[in-house]
């Protein structure tokens, strides 16, 4: 079997009207939800889906699908994922280690195993594991709202849809004492600060954020690979310590385990080599005692391989969910929760339609 084609599609999808909606807009300037979608199309006329992240870097991870990944994959075996994938990587080596090389051939990597469960007639988790789950629980990942005002607001009705675990992008006390007086002491809360703090200033958060109970404090330091620091925070303060979605590879995630930095990982399969290399770190960071909660704010492809890579492994890992409300999705309602849980996509590969006429009606460029 060969590859025929890749094909890549930069959308952008408009928040409905009245819904929660981002303060700041993306790097480059946008306020639509906006996503890549890679169509890996072969001679014997199966089709694979996969998405590349993301966010502000999709411009550049289009682009890096049509100038150096596409060139280099067709006409070759999309059969033997290891190989295509282990030697796509060795020749991007200058340009893959992380950003949106990386991210364009973790599109790749999620199509070709949509491919091998096509092939095989059986869902993407069935390859990967046994699954002995019904559903997948999944936490509400709140936009970054700023006041406390607003977060009560989005806070309330991520209860009233079910959600029982609920994460803030946000940075200061007062909006984190709004939302834990909201939910009540029994939904688990978490708090991502982007990497917005020093080593000190995060230190002091810590002690500020205790009378919260969060779950985890995820990212609380710039660079996201200070390690150390990390490491130095958990041990000082005793906070639980998630980071993970700027790991490029999964070197970067050994030196994490090694370091102490974490005590969740939270690898994201649309950036650092898709369900191939987001396998073998879940299985690293099971023997160095780490636990794993992907990062997956994503509402395609890429959020379904989170499904079936999470549906596969026998923890109870929660899926993230980015709490936002969009106009229309390519993928319809199994890219949504209902009632705090996503079902587990049971169809061949990774179980999943695109409605290609949405890809057409939000494609950007
Ligand atoms: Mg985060």
């Amino acid at each position: 079997m060969k590859i025929t084609s890749v094909d890549s599609f930069f959308i952008g999808i408009p928040y409905e009207h009245g819904a929660p909606k981002p303060v700041l807009p993306t790097a480059d300037g946008r306020t639509t939800q906006d996503a890549v979608y890679v169509r890996v199309e072969t001679d014997a006329g199966i089709v694979g889906w996969g998405e590349a992240f993301g966010f502000g870097a999709c411009r550049m991870s289009h682009l890096a699908i049509q100038r150096v990944v596409a060139p280099l994959a067709v006409g070759r075996d999309p059969t033997d994922i290891p190989t295509l994938m282990t030697d796509l990587f060795r020749r991007t080596h200058g340009m893959s280690r992380n950003g949106p090389v990386a991210y364009a051939l973790s599109g790749l990597d999620i199509a070709l195993w949509d491919i091998a469960g096509k092939i095989a007639g059986k869902p993407v988790h069935a390859l990967l594991g046994d699954t002995k789950k019904q559903r997948i629980p999944a936490y509400a990942s709140l936009i970054r709202l700023d006041t406390p005002e607003y977060v009560r607001r989005v806070s309330a009705t991520a209860i009233s849809r079910g959600f029982r675990h609920i994460k803030l992008h946000e940075r200061e006390v007062a909006t984190v004492a709004a939302a834990r007086e909201t939910i009540g002491p029994d939904v688990a809360l978490m708090l991502d600060t982007n990497c917005t703090w020093d080593f000190r200033r995060a230190r002091e958060m810590c002690d500020l954020l205790r009378p919260y109970n969060l779950t985890w404090l995820e990212e609380p330091v710039y660079p996201p690979d200070d390690f150390e620091s990390l490491a130095r925070l958990r041990r000082d303060s005793g906070t639980r310590i998630a980071a993970g979605e700027n790991l490029g590879n999964l070197m970067d995630a050994r030196h994490a385990f090694a370091t102490g930095a974490l005590d969740i990982a939270q690898p994201d399969l649309a950036k650092m080599g898709g369900i191939t290399e987001i396998w073998k770190l879940i299985g690293e960071a099971r023997a160095a005692g780490v636990e794993v909660e992907p990062h997956s704010p994503l509402f395609g492809p890429a959020l379904i391989a989170t499904l079936h890579v999470i549906a596969a492994v026998p923890e109870d890992i929660l899926c993230e969910f980015y709490f936002a409300d969009l106009e229309a999705n390519p993928l319809g309602p199994m890219a949504s929760p209902k009632d705090g849980f996503f079902a587990i996509p049971n169809g061949p590969g990774l179980g999943l339609s695109v409605d290609e006429s949405l890809l057409s009606k939000y494609r950007i460029d």
